[in-house]
């Protein structure tokens, strides 16, 4: 009996220890810190550690303390793309303003060998999401044509609404280069809090260079998906978000915000 039990507690452990003997609900989970709507409304102040935010996703995209770049997180390493382009690695005791992060575990993956551009992309994940109305991690690794990014500098206070940075924001482009779109699917019903649709960042193989996804022309790629049915919002403590008020941005600042303007 003793040692039947003593099984049990080595099986559950081993379990425990290897955690990923089935997919645990919990990694099925979008987590997000703050809100777009804050973000917009210009509280760049970071609130959570990345060493919190790591503890909910090792994939995933948001922002730095002070609008510092754009963040991109693969395989368990986070990356802030400067507002030179350029990827470094980032420290636990970093702090960000708003991040999305979830545990990537493919649910459907297909390869993709035409050329599509962002907008043929689009139309060809639409196609492939079973429902609007849930989460998506979207994960696509490959080689691009050609890949349009762009970071944003780091912000002095009294800070600026997003959409007055983005207007100077930096662009770069990549031509023929391997790398990894990393981002999310958003249902419609999370404006305000989310970005609603498509959101993707891109770092390069080599993992040096990236930033928020302006355009993209795919070459030879896997598109991988991982279907995320629940939602977990981290409100900020810190009093500029508590005291604001962010009903008043218009839907064509998040707009100008995300997409290219040509
Ligand atoms: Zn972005």
């Amino acid at each position: 009996m003793r040692r039947l039990g003593c099984l049990i507690v080595c099986a559950l452990l081993s379990c425990a220890l290897s955690g990923s003997a089935q997919p645990s609900p919990d990694h099925d989970v979008l987590f997000q810190t703050s809100t777009i709507d804050a973000l917009l409304a210009g509280v760049y102040d970071g609130t959570m550690s990345l060493q919190q935010l790591k503890q909910h996703g090792d994939f995933g995209l948001g922002t730095f303390h002070a609008l510092d770049g754009e963040m991109v997180a693969v395989d368990g390493t986070f990356y802030q793309i400067a507002a030179d382009g350029v990827a470094h690695r980032v420290d636990d005791e970093m702090l960000t303003p708003f991040a999305a992060v979830t545990f990537f575990e493919q649910d459907e993956k297909r390869s993709v060998k035409e050329e599509l551009d962002l907008a043929a992309l689009t139309e060809y994940l639409d196609e492939l999401l079973p429902s609007q109305n849930v989460f998506y991690a979207i994960r696509i690794d490959g080689t691009f044509k050609y890949v349009k990014t762009r970071s944003v500098p780091r912000q002095e206070k009294p800070y600026q609404k997003l959409v007055d940075v983005v207007a100077h924001q930096p662009t770069f482009e990549f031509a023929d280069v391997k790398g990894t779109i990393a981002g999310f699917w958003c249902p419609y019903f999370v404006k305000s809090v989310n970005v609603p649709g498509y959101h993707l960042h891109f770092i390069d193989e080599q993992r040096t260079r990236g930033g928020h996804v302006l355009g993209c022309r795919l070459q030879n790629v896997t598109i991988s998906l991982d279907i995320t049915p629940a939602f977990f919002l981290s409100l900020p403590p810190s009093p500029k978000f508590r005291g604001g008020s962010f009903d008043a941005r218009g839907e064509k600042d998040l707009e100008k915000v995300e997409k290219d303007r040509e």
